[in-house]
């Protein structure tokens, strides 16, 4: 296995000298190795350039009249999937891990770029080069902190790789896809989860402080389809807080000002893409985007049950209440918070309907931070398809 241990060589220099995005840099680890020399032309801060890169990836771009196609980006074909005997400790039943896995015991590839944690804390992501399905178990479960995934590409040419998979999320993979063909690699393939609200080791300090009445013991948390956010802890228990009764004034500044600024929410350029929003509650989702995701899918088809994704309700009155709430940072009491979980959990949106409504909430937030934080970017910065989305909403004028 090799590893990375994060920012070593970036604590070394001055703030910002090698960080061309600045403030909007997701540290995805590029900048820290010589393809920095890309940055101007890969960093998804810098040039925005999905479609492109859709059209080499995917041979297409997606299509914007076609509502699946503008909301989860180009695919052959999407479902709901589970383990039928789950990974432990993975972040849902392991789908990601097992096709790694996978791919590394039948020769397929001879490496995986997947995120370990260090010794010392469990949330602080160690990129590495997993060779072994062990060192790839050993790197399940979510890092929830923006992680340095692209610092190890200088050891892929170093250690002679020549079919490789990568595991990542949107910026990490957009910047991956940009410099592939000078990688000197025969083949990759690109295993993604959708990603949002991400956050430095800090920031998720203080979201857990903030949020969990045991910050300490969290081992695991997720923001379910439920309207709650799941957090597990060392003993097993699971805390479930409503969505609704987040401190958002408290939590406004926690996200990365890059999570802030993205719209690649489902990892647009991943040939294959594991998430659960798409999903019902209980569900992974699966979205097979060219034939590469193909293959992998099938490697673990029968270790898993899969059925139709479904789309229920109708996401647009809450999406747009949300809006000016957000922006005034309201925060309900806990008991009304509850209340309203409990009835949103019922007649609210489900399925598609609900990675709809988490894409309209996020993208609608985001356009407004680009635009009153970098208004120069707007334009460029925010694909046609963002723009559509977005278009549906009235936001504020400032
Ligand atoms: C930061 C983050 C935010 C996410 N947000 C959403 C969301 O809003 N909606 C949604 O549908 N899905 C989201 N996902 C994906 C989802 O939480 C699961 O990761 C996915 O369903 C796979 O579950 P699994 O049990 O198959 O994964 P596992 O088998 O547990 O494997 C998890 C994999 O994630 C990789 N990983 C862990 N942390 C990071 C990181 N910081 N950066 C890059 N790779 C990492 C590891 O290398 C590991 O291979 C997010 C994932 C991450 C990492």
């Amino acid at each position: 296995m090799t590893s990375i241990h994060p920012h070593s060589k970036a604590k070394a220099l001055k703030p910002g000298s090698r960080r061309p995005a600045k403030e909007l840099c997701s540290e995805c680890g590029l900048c820290d190795t010589y393809y920095i020399h890309y940055v101007k032309e890969a960093c998804a801060f810098i040039n925005q350039q999905i479609a492109e890169l859709e059209t080499i990836a995917h041979g297409k771009s997606r299509n914007l009249e076609d509502e699946n196609d503008c909301y989860f980006g180009v695919h052959q074909e999407m479902m709901a999937a589970r383990k039928k005997e789950p990974i432990e400790g993975a972040q849902w039943t392991g789908i990601v891990s097992s096709i790694a896995c996978e791919m590394l015991d039948k020769g397929i590839v001879e490496g995986v770029v997947c995120v370990q944690n260090t010794k010392e804390d469990r949330f602080q992501p160690m990129p590495v080069i997993a060779r072994t399905s062990e060192e790839v178990l050993a790197a399940r479960v979510n890092k929830p902190t923006l992680s340095p995934n692209l610092s190890i590409l200088e050891q892929i040419k170093e250690s002679n790789l020549k079919r490789l998979l990568v595991i990542g999320v949107g910026c990490q993979i957009q910047a991956l896809r940009t410099v592939e063909k000078e990688l000197g690699l025969k083949k990759l393939y690109v295993l993604g989860t959708p990603c949002v609200d991400n956050v430095t080791r800090e920031g998720l300090q203080k979201f857990l402080e903030t949020t969990s009445q045991s910050p300490d013991t969290v081992v695991h948390y997720e923001f379910m389809q439920d309207f709650r956010v799941h957090f597990k802890h060392e003993d097993g228990s699971i805390e479930k807080v409503p969505f609704f009764g987040l401190k958002t004034n408290k939590l406004k500044d926690v996200f990365a000002p890059s999570c802030m600024s993205c719209f690649d929410y489902v990892n647009s350029l991943a040939d294959l893409v594991v998430g659960y929003m798409g999903a019902e509650f209980g569900w992974q989702w699966i979205m097979v985007r060219n034939d590469k995701g193909k293959e992998m899918f099938a490697l673990v088809e029968d270790q898993i049950n899969t059925k139709p994704v479904i789309s229920q309700g109708d996401r647009k009155q809450a999406v747009q209440q949300s809006i000016p709430a957000y922006d005034k940072g309201v925060t309900l009491p806990m008991w009304a918070a509850k209340l309203m979980g409990v009835v949103i959990e019922r007649v609210g949106p489900k399925g598609l309907e609900y990675a709809r409504f988490s894409i309209d909430s996020h993208f609608t937030r985001n356009y407004l931070y680009v635009k009153r934080n970098h208004p120069e970017k707007l334009d460029n910065h925010v694909p046609n398809y963002a723009k559509k989305i977005v278009s549906q909403y009235q936001l504020p004028d400032k």
